[in-house]
């Protein structure tokens, strides 16, 4: 943290900062320069101490401003964690030089459905089954998922191919559940700043999966990842899965492609592409999938039903098994373009 004093800061105004500094038991540092006098805070500050210390040394007079050097993020951030973070569940490594694709249909509909679209996406190469079971929707008198039964579907299905699987958790209160039927917890677009759900996620220490909130900057993003890892899990995957749009004629969402590179610079943990909410049209899925992976993301997210006219959920945004395996081949070619894999 740096404080920058005013052009005419009296030098009492001055001793003043550094004793309010000093009284904080931290470090001060003098730094003069040609118009104004800047004053460093040398030693590294205490998370839960950055924000009233950043408040009470905007408020003291002479002050111009305040300007952060550090993150806000410490365990999400570069700084101190360089190498980038592989989470690896039950053998499959996300992260690494492979890039993973996770796919599967939105919602859990029936023991069919499921089944006939985990052997397809297996099948092609994903190496993670999603499906939801508690589902977030834009009205609440649409399809709320199967619940419990759908955990239990997962379940079968993912053990009987041989096949991870990721579904979302909406209450901090489903966290024991679904961990104990899914092998990724899935924290959703609309819960990234929901503390008790991220809290009960950490805890559990299960590999999970957040989304970014479709207003949420990056550093909200990150500071919600914070969280996850602050109570206890290491497993943390980011998602970007579109923002909101300028125009919602044409796509749902606007899928925002320059935070994989920012997001691959800050912060060392995989970071997952979400192109079916991130366009919501499955005709535009396969090329923001592609174009996820150019951008550098570790993985993608997809969704597939056997008959997307008859989803209960997203069937606009669902590629059909060809249509996925037609994508996956494409996928190849940009991976190994990357010296990477799928
Ligand atoms: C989903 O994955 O089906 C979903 C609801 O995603 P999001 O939270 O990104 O809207
Ligand atoms: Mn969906």
């Amino acid at each position: 943290m740096m404080v920058l004093m005013g052009a005419d800061a009296t030098p009492e105004q001055v001793d003043d900062v550094m004793a309010q500094i000093v009284a904080q038991r931290l470090q001060a540092l003098r730094l003069p320069g040609d118009e104004h006098i800047a004053i460093g805070v040398a030693s590294a500050i205490p998370p839960e101490q950055r924000d009233s210390l950043y408040q009470l040394l905007s408020s003291l007079p002479g002050v111009d401003h305040v300007v952060h050097i550090s993150r806000p993020y410490k365990l999400a951030s570069r700084e101190f964690h360089r190498v980038d973070t592989v989470v690896n569940v039950k053998g499959v490594e996300i992260g690494g030089t492979r890039c993973v694709v996770m796919a599967g249909p939105c919602s859990i509909e029936s023991r069919e459905q499921l089944f006939a679209t985990a052997t397809v996406v297996k099948a092609a190469g994903a190496k993670v089954l999603r499906g939801g079971a508690y589902k977030p929707r834009t009205s609440p008198y649409a399809f709320q998922g199967l619940g419990v039964e759908g955990l239990k579907l997962l379940k079968e299905v993912g053990d009987a191919l041989g096949i991870l699987t990721v579904t979302e958790v909406m209450a901090p209160e489903d966290v024991p559940a679904v961990a104990a039927y899914a092998d990724i917890l899935q924290i959703g677009a609309r819960n990234m700043q929901n503390y008790p759900l991220l809290i009960a996620a950490g805890r559990s220490g299960h590999p999970t999966l957040l989304k970014r909130g479709p207003s949420a900057s990056l550093d909200e993003f990150l500071l919600a990842s914070e969280y996850l890892l602050h109570h206890g899990t290491q497993a943390v995957m980011l998602c970007e899965r579109g923002v909101h749009p300028l125009d919602r004629t044409y796509t749902r969402n606007t899928l925002d492609l320059n935070a994989v590179p920012a997001l691959k610079q800050i912060t060392h943990l995989p970071v997952i592409v979400d192109p079916s909410h991130g366009t919501g049209v499955a005709r535009y899925v396969p090329a923001m999938a592609r174009a996820g992976l150019a951008a550098g993301a570790d993985g993608l997210i997809i969704e597939v039903h056997p008959s997307p006219k008859t989803a209960l959920s997203d069937g606009a945004q669902s590629l059909t098994p060809e249509q996925f395996a037609t994508t996956m081949e494409e996928l190849r070619r940009i991976a190994a373009a990357l010296d990477r894999s799928l």
